[in-house]
């Protein structure tokens, strides 16, 4: 029987980690040029930390995190996200203490959702956090940062949602009127938002039942309880982002689906995707380091979903540089592999990125450029006693009709570079 992988899970192929690649690197440069470092989290927590980071009463961790019991018996969760992580990394390594960070982290998350396009069970994402700035500043400068990050890929069907929750204070204000409001409407509720009435009645407002919407939608929103503060934090945020030229809209029932945020909260939303329409949200968590056993430190973050990045790049028409090799070496006769190998490490050295394949497990002739041409190479180097004898290689084109030709070999490093137009190393 053949294996089978775990639902939700899946292998990224080579026929598109391309792809990844090439957003990962873009994300990570633009990222880096606005000052962020990276910092690498382990996958596993003690549960506790999502517990108190994220809020009992969510859908994550009510229903969706991967938690078993260690062999010693500790609760452990494979991370469903990163801020919990980070702020945990700031604190237990001092990194919070009179400093400011900047941050960004990748890899797997784990939410055992139902499996659908752009919901998986392991997902991927980008996370960018800036603790100990409390904003508005950095708010809209972390906006803008992922602005960029779409204008730079020719991404366009993204639209800008952004909220205040406000200081806890206010949020509490808020939450009685919501719970009078959803009482009175309380035959019409489902099961979850009855739960969570007494719970957590904000949670009601990001239900993805369809049937809530219409309450949703009628619900008194939180822009009307906001703190003076907040309302002035919340239109220096939008005459920042006005300046730059990022337009948004105030969506007052976006509130995102973790207990930790307070004040701005933002989404990235397109109808590119299906329903599966967030690629990029974040918010302001300035309760949440002392609530970790930190020093009270403002911060803000947000998470891109790689997959959905990936998805809607593709569905804008984008495609990642293709990453075929530039040259494939063929050695004919047992006496040329040795040449060959030599031959191929110098190119390796001499020209800057260039992508040598070497032929492999030997061969015909006309197996090797069999080979060759479905290696999608765009030039094969051929090497056989003759060519060795006279101190050349044979230069062949693979993908267009330029002549064959014989090429000294001090000439070919050069040679292929101009043709593959990639630069010659350092003292070359
Ligand atoms: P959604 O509303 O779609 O469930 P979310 O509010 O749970 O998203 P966050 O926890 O803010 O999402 O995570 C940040 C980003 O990670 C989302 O905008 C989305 O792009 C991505 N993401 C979240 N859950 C998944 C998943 N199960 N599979 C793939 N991507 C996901
Ligand atoms: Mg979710």
């Amino acid at each position: 029987m053949k294996p089978k992988p775990v639902k939700g899970m899946n292998d990224i192929l080579p026929e598109v980690s391309a792809t990844w690649q090439y957003l990962e690197g873009v994300v990570r440069e633009i990222v880096q040029s606005y000052g962020y470092s990276e910092i690498r989290l382990p996958l596993v927590e003690h549960t506790e930390l999502f517990k108190r980071s994220i809020g009992e009463v969510t859908d994550i961790v009510e229903k969706e995190m991967y938690t078993f019991e260690d062999r010693g018996g500790e609760s452990l969760t494979l991370r469903p996200e990163a801020t919990a992580g980070m702020v945990r990394a700031g604190i237990t390594n001092g990194l919070l203490y009179n400093q400011r960070q900047k941050l960004w982290t990748a890899g797997p998350m784990f939410r055992r959702e139902r499996p659908q396009r752009g919901r998986y069970r392991q997902f991927h994402q980008f996370d960018i956090e800036a603790l100990g700035y409390a904003g508005p500043d950095v708010d809209a400068e972390m906006i803008i940062m992922s602005s960029r990050i779409w204008s730079r890929l020719g991404i366009s069907r993204l639209e800008l949602e952004i909220n205040t929750l406000g200081v806890p204070e206010a949020r509490a204000r808020y939450r009685d009127t919501l719970v009078e409001y959803f009482t009175s409407v309380k035959s019409e509720l489902d099961q979850d938002s009855i739960r969570r009435l007494d719970q957590n009645p904000l949670r009601i407002l990001d239900s993805k039942n369809p049937d809530m919407q219409g309450l949703i939608e009628a619900a008194p929103v939180m822009l009307d309880f906001l703190d003076d503060e907040s309302a002035e934090h919340f239109d220096t945020l939008k005459a920042l982002l006005d300046a730059a030229g990022v337009r948004y809209t105030v969506n007052p029932r976006l509130v995102r689906g973790l207990d930790y945020y307070n004040r701005t909260v933002f989404e990235w939303v397109t109808d590119a995707l299906g329903s599966q329409g967030a690629v990029c949200s974040g918010g302001r968590y300035d309760g949440l380091v002392e609530k970790l056993g930190g020093k009270p430190t403002p911060a803000i973050g947000w998470a891109m979903g790689i997959e959905r990045f990936v998805d809607l790049f593709e569905a804008s028409g984008g495609t990642a540089p293709a990453d075929d090799a530039d040259v494939y070496v063929v050695a004919v006769g047992d006496g040329a592999v040795n040449e060959a190998f030599a031959l191929a490490e110098d190119l390796r050295d001499r020209i800057a990125g260039v992508r040598v394949e070497m032929n492999l497990g030997g061969g015909s002739f006309k197996s090797q450029m069999k080979r060759a041409d479905k290696s999608n190479a765009r030039y094969a180097v051929i090497l056989g006693e003759q060519e060795i004898a006279d101190n050349k290689a044979g230069f062949k084109p693979l993908r267009s009709d330029e002549q064959q030709a014989s090429v000294a070999r001090a000439e070919l490093a050069p040679m292929l570079a101009s043709k593959i137009g990639k630069p010659l190393t350092a003292g070359q």
